[in-house]
């Protein structure tokens, strides 16, 4: 794996994770993926392990650390790892951007050290049943009243929702204004009206927990309204980048891992007193595919340059997380044609990863969505 453009102290970094991984991880995710959610106290081994807010500042009990290659090394060793959960991804590149960018002094101090020390468990819930592509078309209202917004309205499909402490909801504030009157609220746990729904059965990622959740006359504090009201959707704007960022991460990190393995099982495996590797139609796929991932980590690291030096355009990151997404699809599809019969088995690593990969084009914007914002930047 080309590594070189990470320095000494990420390769530390990446001891820790493993580490990390393999002590708190890797012993308990058979049950997890089985019970579909992990125990919280993973959380607080993670917080401790100092592989919470990594970007969050020390001031908050953070790591204080700008530089994106830190999480994009969490993210390798967590797909390294084949771990499906925690959402550390979610709760640490995505959440706990939007509570330290337009969060008042009083809600930092609130929310950001029990994000860092894993006692609160972060989720961030856009997606509604009718609206998931256009966000504009979101149901769920927040209406003030007094010193509260009352909130009504429903949640799917959001990560780490079961096991929540802090939801970022996005809720129409001035519903006859469109995109342009949503609002970003958090509601934390064992608020009244706020309510959980089903956990959800998905193709993969079978420990990350997922669910509905439903307000119901739910009154949330005004203090917990994010920046300004009617702001929500510039918020989202800015903040759907680094996401889509890190879901680049998890795909290429994920093709990195998939083609390792495969190309030990090319070189082992024996057909017609020949290894799989050695038939030239293989040995070609293998060769597209390993030109593939260095063109994939090449623009990859040009966006966390970007993120870094505060410069990753929108359409930049639709480009990576498009691009990268379908070749994990594609490259999941092609690696499990290689393992034959044996790819097919629930038992084997790469039908898991077929499974996992196929989200990662879905969510965060889909590969259409993110043509579309492409198109945009065309000028068509
Ligand atoms: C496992 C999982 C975890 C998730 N986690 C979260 C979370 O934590 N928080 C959250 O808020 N959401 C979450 N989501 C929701 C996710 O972001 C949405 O599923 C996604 O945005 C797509 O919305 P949709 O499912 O409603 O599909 P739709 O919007 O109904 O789209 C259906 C199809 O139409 C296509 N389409 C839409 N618009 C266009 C267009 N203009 N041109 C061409 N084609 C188009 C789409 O690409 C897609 O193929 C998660 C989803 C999953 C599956």
């Amino acid at each position: 794996m080309a590594r070189s453009r990470y320095e000494a102290e990420h390769e530390q970094f990446r001891v820790t994770c493993r580490e990390f991984l393999h002590r708190e991880v890797r012993p308990h995710h058979a049950r997890w993926e089985r019970d579909g959610i992990v125990d919280r106290e993973v959380w607080r081994k993670a917080g401790q392990a100092g592989l919470l807010g990594i970007g969050v500042g020390p001031a908050y009990g953070g790591g204080g650390e700008p530089d994106y290659r830190f999480p994009v090394v969490f993210s390798q060793e967590i797909m390294w790892a084949r771990a499906t959960a925690p959402g550390f991804v979610a709760h640490n590149d995505v959440i706990a951007t939007y509570l330290t960018g337009q969060t008042t002094e009083e809600q930092r101090k609130r929310w950001l050290p029990g994000l860092c020390s894993g006692e609160l468990i972060a989720a961030i819930a856009m997606s509604e049943p009718d609206a998931g592509s256009n966000v504009a078309d979101i149901r769920t209202t927040a209406v003030r009243d007094g010193d509260s917004y009352v909130l009504n309205g429903q949640k799917t499909f959001i990560t780490n929702g079961e096991n929540a402490d802090v939801v970022v909801v996005a809720a129409k504030t001035a519903p006859e204004r469109g995109a342009q009157g949503i609002s970003l609220l958090v509601v934390e746990r064992g608020t009244a009206g706020f309510t959980r729904g089903r956990r959800m059965e998905k193709l993969g990622w079978h420990a990350s927990d997922t669910c509905e959740l439903f307000f119901d006359d739910c009154r949330v504090p005004a203090d917990n309204l994010i920046g300004k009201e009617n702001a929500g959707l510039a918020y989202m704007m800015a903040g759907l980048p680094r996401e889509r960022l890190s879901i680049a991460t998890v795909a290429v990190s994920a093709v990195e891992r998939m083609l390792a393995d495969t190309l030990e099982y090319a070189k082992s495996r024996e057909i017609f007193g020949h290894t799989v590797g050695s038939f030239q139609h293989n040995r070609f796929q293998l060769a597209t595919m390993e030109t593939e991932l260095t063109i994939a980590q090449v623009f990859l690291d040009h966006c966390v340059a970007g993120l870094n030096a505060g410069q990753l355009s929108v359409t930049d990151a639709a480009k990576v997380k498009w691009w990268t997404t379908e070749l994990q699809v594609d490259i999941a599809n092609r690696c499990l044609q290689i393992h034959g019969g044996y790819g097919y088995l629930k038992e084997s690593a790469i039908s898991r990863e077929w499974a996992n990969s196929r989200v990662q084009t879905i969510y965060g914007g889909t590969t259409e969505v993110m043509k579309e914002l492409i198109g945009r930047s065309l000028g068509l």
